[in-house]
């Protein structure tokens, strides 16, 4: 392999690690747009409790009546599929 030919072989591995960074913004921002919250109808959420699961008992409630992941007014004994119990 000539001097040339490593040079230019830099050259791509450099394209190709700016390629991968740039992917890596694209990630970030996605990630950001995914800070919005899920549309209640979309976790099938109820304002009554599921199997005695409800919406206190979960990791994503968030005193008084909201939900970190699901949007709306959330009441505490309401309960969707998205439900994840907090640590006792
Ligand atoms: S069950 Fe959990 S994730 Fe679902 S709405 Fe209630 S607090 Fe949010």
């Amino acid at each position: 392999m000539t001097e040339q030919n490593h040079s230019t072989r830099r050259q791509m591995l450099r394209a190709g690690l700016a390629a991968v960074g740039g992917v890596g913004v694209g990630m970030v921002a996605a990630g950001a747009r995914a800070q919005e919250k899920i549309d209640p109808k979309m976790v099938q959420y109820q304002a009554t409790p599921k199997d005695g699961n409800k919406c206190s008992m979960c990791v994503n409630f968030a005193p008084p009546d909201a939900c970190t992941i699901v949007s709306g007014k959330i009441a505490p004994d309401g309960w969707c599929i998205a439900y994840a119990p907090k640590e006792s």
